[in-house]
């Protein structure tokens, strides 16, 4: 089973760096979000396929519109949080407020139960486990925020695995949890279908990758297809090189592993789920 799943938000939601971390900042930003979006429509309209869209409170604020778009082209919306915050530095109070008013703008301009959520940056971990119950108390149901490996922010390296499961969590709620799948290369984990990986990693190793794994979970953004954005002021080399590298070729790539592979958004019934007790872990 193959998930298509996009983390809609615009080329400045960089988690982590001075110039974008607060939101006051974000609106004297030039906005790329219509162009990265059309580009990812028109890419899905081509292969006739309908995916998962974890959009962002704030856009939904500002462009309506796009998200009105994103509707009307029967794709399934999801949130990615209101204000794009690292869950774990956020307090229960303030996680929860964040996702429950972006569940709300986002059900009040498409008319629909939004059961769906990845939080930003993958951040839920061990200090914040209690995510899960929020989520599940807002009225989430299927939740794709488990990097089970290591990585900058959030990673959960002992989630026991990287298929879908059901979380159990500590006061007793279930969610369907559709985590990061990974490959190994000389003992690391790695997420190959999504960020710097896929624009990274040559054609023939990313087809080979999808191919070999039966449940694969995508991620992309709008500005991982926009070869015209600006750059983000003050990023170190490794950052520049992570975010910006090679971007002209995904979606010629994304394509052709399109073609090759059944994709779907995230509304699966036939799921065989092991539970996954959040004590546990
Ligand atoms: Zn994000």
């Amino acid at each position: 089973m193959k998930f298509i799943t996009f983390d809609i938000e615009d080329w400045f939601h960089i988690l982590d760096h001075p110039e974008t971390a607060n939101p006051s900042s974000w609106d004297k930003f030039e906005s790329r979000i219509d162009h990265g979006v059309g580009l990812i429509l028109d890419l899905m309209d081509k292969h006739d396929l309908k995916g998962t869209f974890f959009c962002l409170g704030w856009i939904a604020e500002k462009h309506p519109h796009i998200i009105k778009r994103i509707d009307a082209a029967g794709h399934h919306i999801g949130t990615h949080s209101y204000y794009h915050q690292l869950a774990y530095e956020q307090r229960e109070d303030e996680y929860r407020k964040d996702l429950s008013d972006s569940i709300k703008i986002l059900s009040d301009l498409t008319g629909k139960t939004i059961d769906a959520y990845r939080a930003p940056g993958f951040s839920i971990k061990e200090s914040n486990l209690w995510a899960f119950d929020v989520m599940a108390e807002e009225g989430i149901k299927y939740d794709s925020s488990v990097f089970p490996a290591n990585r900058a922010h959030g990673g959960l390296p002992q989630f026991k695995t990287d298929q879908p499961c059901k979380v159990i969590t500590k006061k007793g709620y279930e969610i369907i949890e559709l985590p990061m799948n990974t490959a190994s290369l000389l003992g690391q984990k790695f997420v190959f279908s999504g960020g710097g990986y896929f624009r990274l990693l040559p054609k023939w190793y990313l087809k080979k990758l999808f191919k070999s794994q039966e449940y694969v979970m995508t991620y992309f953004h709008p500005r991982d297809f926009d070869a015209g954005q600006p750059m983000i002021p003050g990023l170190s080399r490794f950052r520049k090189f992570k975010s910006y590298t090679r971007i002209k070729n995904s979606s010629s790539k994304l394509g052709c592993i399109i073609k090759q592979n059944t994709f779907n958004g995230l509304k699966i019934a036939d799921l065989t789920l092991i539970p996954i007790n959040v004590v546990n872990l």
